[in-house]
């Protein structure tokens, strides 16, 4: 039966390959439609005179939902995707002048901030674990299966998490717990950082958010041994092996429906039939344009969406010792930079900034002697705001930030560079207001406000990627395309 059923999937992001992978391995007939002249969505690569940037993630974690695309297609994934486990996470850097290494190891992690804070060890192993039993009590609920289908709510698991929901801690911030289980405030500083890590507020976000520092320190974080963008391109190989279409430059038109059952797709004119059509791109512009006929779930479209990100790609003719692979630089007033950011929607004069550098990891990415720079710092999703102006500011003080913390001169090593902003994101990715997550996670409820994965009235239609539940971060996406494959079945 499948083998005659044609799918369609609407963009070729991280989850676009695995919905494509996962479906084909099934049966199906996939066609994927992606509007850009490559895959991967925000997932890409940069390239300039001998220096290779990831463009979009850089912190890879879960590497066994990439694998598992492997595994079900009945290859051995170690033949076709490689990786390390990064014994060091983050190097972070204080305006203090502390440095703190963030190992993976919990207890080493948990010595490191005890000899270099004052932080009780204890403390710091005890976060860790209750990171450990928020995991186990919401994955299978919340990032693993629909929220929005009875059938998730019958499961022994389910009934297992809902006995212990009072232990989600929905009900303060994440800052008010890490404050509260803290007592040096630059370990509560490191912390609250893992918000940003889907683009949310510490200071409004729920403390349940406090389930991230698990996937590091204790699942870990890891580097695929030929870069980010592997992910990508060894999806899309895996994808072409098993005959899935792709058709490139191709940006839809429409998604045609008739008597409440999807029937297609419109492009250029030309009217392509499918059984299904699985849309990866952003769930605003896919209602806003590609179902414009279809009364819209306004409520979820204008939810506030996740920050957004400026990052500036620097060739640099020098190596950097301090550096390591992920680098931290701390604002002094963690809590008026995200004041800026989500109250003010504006860039901070002294924003926390993040640098990555994959030539630590994989010295082909610079030319001999240089390091590639991706220098990140968190900026409000686009609501209009002057970023000629914002850009060319927050330029001046990441730089004196940078120089003065490390010491030394950058701007006069910076051999190339290439800037990616809220409007570009946007405008590459076709993801609303640039917002690297969908809508933000900052309200206790945000889990139960994304939109389903499946449309509750569009037969054949459904959604899958950042921006639908389980939501955004390669791990999510991966998640939301094992979802779209059970809803399909
Ligand atoms: P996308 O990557 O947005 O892909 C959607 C695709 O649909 C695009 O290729 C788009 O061109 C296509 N499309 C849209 N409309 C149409 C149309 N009408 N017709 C045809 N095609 C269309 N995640 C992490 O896990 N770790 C990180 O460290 C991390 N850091 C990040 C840093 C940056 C700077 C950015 C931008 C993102 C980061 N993320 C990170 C988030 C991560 O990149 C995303 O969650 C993930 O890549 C989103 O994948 P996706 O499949 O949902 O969608």
């Amino acid at each position: 039966m499948k083998k005659n059923q044609q799918v369609i999937i609407i963009g070729a992001g991280v989850a676009g390959l695995a919905i494509a992978i996962r479906l084909r391995i099934k049966g199906y007939e996939v066609s994927v439609y992606e509007k850009n002249p490559y895959p991967g969505g925000k997932l890409s690569e940069i390239r300039e005179e001998g220096f290779r940037f990831d463009a979009g993630p850089s912190l890879f974690t879960l590497p066994d939902l990439v694998k598992e695309l492997f595994v079900l297609a009945g290859k051995n994934p170690g033949d076709h995707f490689a990786y390390d486990a990064l014994p060091v996470i983050t190097k972070y850097f204080y305006p203090d002048g502390s440095l703190i290494t963030a190992w993976s190891d919990p207890e080493v992690f948990a010595e490191e901030l005890a000899q270099k804070t004052g932080e009780n060890k204890f403390r710091v192993l005890r976060a860790l674990k209750k990171s450990e039993v928020l995991y186990r009590i919401t994955h299978h609920v919340f990032l693993e299966r629909s929220l929005h289908k009875l059938s998730t709510y019958l499961r022994w698991d389910t009934l297992f998490s809902a006995l212990q929901l009072h232990r989600l801690d929905a009900f303060r911030t994440m800052a008010r717990a890490n404050q509260q289980q803290f007592r040096d405030p630059r370990v509560t500083q490191l912390f609250n950082r893992y918000a940003t890590y889907n683009g949310s507020d510490p200071f409004q976000a729920p403390a349940t958010l406090n389930i991230i520092p698990h996937l590091e320190h204790n699942l870990g974080a890891f580097f695929p041994k030929e870069g980010m963008y592997s992910i990508t391109t060894r999806l899309f190989q895996l994808a072409q092996e098993l005959g899935v279409e792709f058709h490139f430059g191709a940006a839809v038109d429409k998604i045609r429906v008739e008597n409440k059952r999807v029937k297609g797709i419109n492009l250029n004119g030309r009217e392509i039939p499918a059984d299904i059509v699985v849309s990866n791109a952003d769930i605003v512009p896919t209602y806003r344009h590609l179902l414009s006929d279809i009364a819209p779930p306004e409520k979820i479209l204008n939810q506030p969406r996740s920050s957004s990100a400026l990052i500036f790609y620097w060739g640099i003719k020098k190596q950097f010792l301090p550096l390591d692979l992920h680098n931290i630089f701390f604002s002094e007033n963690y809590e008026e930079e995200f004041r800026k950011i989500w109250r003010e929607k504006t860039v901070y004069h002294d924003p926390t900034v993040y640098v990555y550098v994959s030539s630590k990891q994989k010295p082909d990415d610079a030319p001999p002697g240089c390091e590639n720079w991706f220098v990140m710092i968190n900026v409000p999703a686009n609501t209009g705001q002057d970023w000629d102006v914002l850009i060319q500011r927050a330029r001046k003080d990441i730089l004196r930030k940078l120089e003065k913390m490390l010491g030394e001169s950058v701007e006069e090593h910076i051999q190339t560079e290439q800037i990616l902003e809220p409007r570009t994101i946007d405008s590459l990715t076709s993801s609303f207001q640039g917002a690297l997550y969908g809508n933000s996670s900052n309200n206790k409820f945000a889990a139960f406000l994304r939109h389903p994965n499946f449309h509750p009235h569009i037969k054949g239609l459904y959604f899958c990627g950042g921006s639908v539940h389980p939501g955004g971060g390669i791990p999510l996406c991966l998640l939301s395309a094992k979802i779209v494959d059970q809803l399909i079945g």
